[in-house]
């Protein structure tokens, strides 16, 4: 099986080019012991995009995760999850983007 198969079929979430990472959308430090190579929590990036993620200089958006990303964040984090999605993804506010809700 491929992760990168399953997650956007092997191209980068943010702009599109063909993947060669794979983040991690609850860190990998965070996620409970056996579920941080769960499918539902893998986002295929490309390097730049996902250096830059790590590094600060170009958060992913929020609405760029996955329905089942957003599951799984849920899953394993509980009622803390939108509040730790919101403290290292961009809102639409922040970025200054048009999400209608
Ligand atoms: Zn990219
Ligand atoms: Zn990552």
């Amino acid at each position: 099986m491929s992760l990168f198969k399953s997650s956007q079929n092997g191209w980068c979430a943010v702009c599109g080019l063909p993947a060669d990472h794979l983040h991690h959308v609850v860190y990998r430090q965070h996620c409970p012991a056996g579920t941080e190579w769960d499918v539902r929590n893998g986002l295929a990036l490309c390097y730049g995009c996902h250096e830059a993620h790590h590094t600060g200089a170009r958060r992913i958006r929020l609405d760029v995760l996955r329905r089942d990303n957003l599951a799984f964040a849920r899953e394993v984090l509980g009622a803390a999850a939108d509040d730790y999605l919101a403290r290292r993804y961009l809102t639409g506010a922040k970025d200054g983007g048009s999400l209608g809700a």
